[in-house]
């Protein structure tokens, strides 16, 4: 008489089990369903990925320095290396262009104004080598004025996926280390942001110049959150190139080749420029002069009328464009807000006007004690090319260290070839007297 109870509670047990196994079988579909509406996308458009990270300057090229001694190359390299892990727990790959305080490329045999470009090309060629699909170059920025702040990320204008990735990381930059008004900002005169073939941005984690962000990079656990914002930039970049690949979930807001143009063309820049200077109505011994701008958020070049005696009477065309370099070089007028381009000690050694171009050559003390920083060296550059541009017979202008071509300032751009001036740069709002 027990078979049937038996056989009763077999049965409810059968379909307790099965219950079970079916519970357990919805809920993991439903699961799988979530996973894959989710995780799919995440892990093909990220997993599998080669990121070459870019710790800038390294060894004997320390980059720009605060007050307390910290160093662009140091804070940098700890960064990448927090960038690297958290990539490599996503399933990226990722190469970094140096793991020690070393460069790439160490001075060795290479004369001084030859090693800094074999350095930066090497880093660059790394990157092909790898077939990389991104290139992430990450720096610290300085400027003489204190009051510069804010991590920047700039990219080349040539490159729609640079410049949504520029984009993508300023905006995780911004909202995790903020408050931060910069922009993503184009740096085109950047040898890593020319050369790379694939999207290449560099990420200015912020002004060592500056002595809270000084004091902020110092400490291990902020340059662990300045690692996380370039990481999560990144992920959301390649999360909407992913989707914009998917017909179903196009991303409108995106910036694509076909979308209007943020910037103006050279010409309307030139004729702007050309008309803003006019109305100055400048004397025969007047000239302007490009210096940085006060605040913080003036980081482009502005005008200085200056008069300088006799410019007039000077007949000799060298000598003429020399005297301009030599007001350049004393800075800003007293009482100017201005800010000096040219760092102290720095010499005009010669200038000749061949051709259209200016050849001006300067002392070491312009690469020496330069503070250092992209943007700040695109500055000094361009006070230099802009100024002297302005002087009658000269187009393109060529800069010289202790006269040494194919050097750089401060390790970002490479001055091998005569620059023609950028109009890009300039204030043209600060056009008055
Ligand atoms: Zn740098």
């Amino acid at each position: 008489m027990k078979s049937p109870v038996v056989i009763v509670w077999t049965n409810r047990a059968w379909f307790a089990t099965l219950a079970t196994i079916g519970t357990v079988m919805a809920f993991l579909l439903v699961l799988t369903y979530v996973a894959v509406k989710v995780n799919a996308p995440l892990s093909e458009a990220i997993c599998g990925k080669t990121i070459v990270i870019d710790p800038g300057h390294g060894g004997i090229d320390a980059g720009a320095h605060g007050r307390s001694g910290l160093q662009e190359k140091d804070v940098v390299l700890d960064i990448s290396r927090h960038l690297a892990g958290l990539f490599n727990r996503a399933a990226v790959y990722t190469v970094l262009t140096r793991d020690e305080d070393k460069g790439f490329i160490e001075p060795g045999a290479h004369s001084p104004a030859n090693w800094k470009r074999l350095d930066l090309e090497s880093r660059v060629n790394l990157a092909s080598q790898h077939n990389a699909d991104l290139y992430i170059s990450i720096h610290a920025n300085s400027f003489p004025e204190q009051v510069w702040s804010g991590a920047q990320t700039f990219y080349h204008s040539k490159s729609d996926e640079a410049k949504a990735l520029a984009i993508s990381i300023q905006k995780e930059l911004v909202n995790r280390l903020g408050p931060n008004l910069r922009k993503a900002k184009t740096g085109n005169d950047y040898f890593v942001l020319r050369k790379p073939t694939m999207p290449a941005v560099l990420v200015e984690v912020g002004f060592l110049s500056n002595p809270r962000e000084e004091a902020l990079l110092a400490q291990a656990d902020y340059r662990r959150q300045v690692a996380e914002a370039v990481f999560y930039g990144t992920v959301n970049y390649l999360l909407d190139s992913y989707k914009k690949g998917q017909p179903w979930e196009a991303d409108e807001s995106r910036p694509t080749s076909d979308s209007p143009r943020e910037f103006m063309d050279i010409e309307d820049y030139t004729s702007l420029y050309s008309r803003a200077k006019a109305a100055l109505n400048l004397d025969e011994n007047e000239v302007v002069l490009y210096f940085a701008g006060p605040t913080n958020f003036d980081d482009d070049l502005m005008p200085e009328v200056r008069h300088i005696a006799g410019l007039e009477a000077e007949s000799n065309p060298d000598a003429r464009a020399s005297k301009v370099v030599q007001e350049l070089i004393k800075g800003p007028a007293g009482g100017s807000v201005l800010c000096p381009t040219l760092p102290r000690g720095t010499l005009l050694r010669s200038l000749k006007i061949m051709g259209n171009v200016a050849y001006v050559d300067f002392s070491k003390e312009l690469m020496e004690n330069h503070w250092g920083g992209s943007r700040a060296e695109e500055l000094t550059i361009y006070s230099i090319v802009n100024t002297l541009a302005d002087v009658s017979g000269i187009k393109e202008v060529q800069i010289l260290v202790e006269g040494a071509q194919s050097s750089t300032i401060a390790g970002h751009i490479f001055l091998d070839e005569p620059l023609s001036p950028n109009f890009d740069i300039i204030e043209l709002d600060r056009f008055q007297r």
